[in-house]
């Protein structure tokens, strides 16, 4: 018997997976340098051994939801948790996507964002950022211009009786976007919410680096979803947790697509004890953002084009045409960084993550080598 070939539409962006290298520095995924406070792993410790694994974990994942909404005074129904943010992306798509719908995305940004619409069977229309990779004022209606081509493409007659538009039923707006490390200023924000026609989704993997969060608007703004992770500032990324804040109709909506029991007891503990250690995790932000300031400095006296950075990520272009040979003396220097030369609209740029100060000497000695 033949097997069946699998969907040819779901393959991820070439390139898009960064290679594992057995190197001593590793500054390529954006994760936090540092592993978790000694006194969380302890604690969460003596957690799995009372945790009786012999049952199926809160099904609605209540403590951990608590936690997560006192953390951002907000109520447990706003709150909807999945393992990584990925997953809670995921839950969104498969909350509101589908077939005959479609979301927008402002390029470059998170290939997931359109990979996981593809997955889903959701249509992706795409406008591009301006040219400091900010999304401009017309962006939307670019969007909206594009979905409207959609229908035109694949109903020429009008043959379902109406012409509406495809409107973007989410759009997304990485902020700081990932793999530019740009934050979205208020007016354009504002912009997108005052235009987008569903829901807004802020993605904010890298939130606690920047000095403002769209968490602050969803008063005025019921549509906004914010989505972040323990994956970067809580040294969890090995854990896979991440969640939304959204309105309660938005979350039940999410919950009504996930798998019974989706996260485990030990997760959902591991989560709510790391909430405990907020003020470390702070003073872990601020070594960084100070570091993060240093390496913006050190690679623009290197000659370096820097893209301005509100993450734990910088993306920036070597002063020789080839950024890919560049790459490839730094592994030979044992320092991994990110290679997205080949990505649209980012020929000649590298992504590093920022790490400790020791890591990031590391990777300076080594770009000061390849150039
Ligand atoms: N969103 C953005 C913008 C990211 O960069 C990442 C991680 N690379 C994620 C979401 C996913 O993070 P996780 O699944 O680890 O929470």
């Amino acid at each position: 018997m033949t097997l069946p070939p699998p969907r040819a539409d779901v393959v991820l962006m070439d390139g898009y997976h960064s290679p594992r290298l057995d190197v001593k520095v590793r500054l390529n995924v954006n994760e936090a340098p540092e592993g978790p406070p000694a006194a969380f792993l302890e604690a969460l410790e003596r957690e799995i051994h009372n945790s009786g694994l012999n049952r199926y974990p809160d099904l609605s994942a209540t403590a951990l939801r608590e936690a997560i909404g006192a953390h951002h005074g907000v109520r447990r129904e706003e709150v909807f948790c999945a393992n990584g943010s990925n997953e809670v992306l995921q839950s969104l798509l498969l909350a509101f996507g589908g077939p005959g719908r479609a979301v927008a995305v402002f390029s470059p940004t998170y290939a997931l964002h359109s990979h996981i619409a593809a997955i889903t069977g959701t249509a992706v229309l795409e406008a591009e950022r301006d040219e400091e990779f900010l999304i401009h004022a017309e962006a939307i209606e670019q969007v909206m211009a594009r979905g409207a081509a959609m229908l035109a493409e694949s109903d020429p007659r009008g043959a379902f009786g109406t012409r509406r538009a495809v409107n973007p039923v989410i759009t997304f707006c990485c902020s700081p976007n990932n793999p530019t490390g740009r934050l979205e200023p208020d007016d354009r924000l504002d912009a997108v919410l005052a235009r987008a026609p569903g829901l807004v989704v802020a993605d904010e993997a890298y939130g606690q680096f920047a000095p403002r969060s769209a968490l602050d608007r969803r008063g005025e703004h019921p549509e906004l979803v914010v989505v972040r992770t323990f994956s970067k500032t809580w040294s969890l990324a090995g854990l896979r947790l991440g969640y939304a804040v959204a309105d309660p109709a938005v979350i039940e909506a999410m919950e009504r697509v996930t798998l019974p029991y989706h996260l485990d007891a030990i997760k959902q503990a591991a989560g709510r004890l790391a909430l405990g250690f907020a003020d470390e995790m702070r003073a872990r932000v601020s070594r960084l953002v100070h570091e993060r300031g240093r390496l913006c400095a050190e690679l623009s006296a290197l000659g370096c084009s820097v893209v301005p950075s509100d993450a734990n990520f910088i993306l920036f272009s070597p002063p020789v045409s080839d950024a890919k040979a560049v790459w490839s003396s730094l592994v030979e220097h044992s320092v991994l960084v990110r290679d997205v030369s080949s990505w649209p609209r980012l020929a000649g740029y590298l992504r590093v993550t920022v790490g400790t100060p020791e890591e990031d000497d590391a990777f300076l000695a080594g770009l000061r080598a390849a150039l």
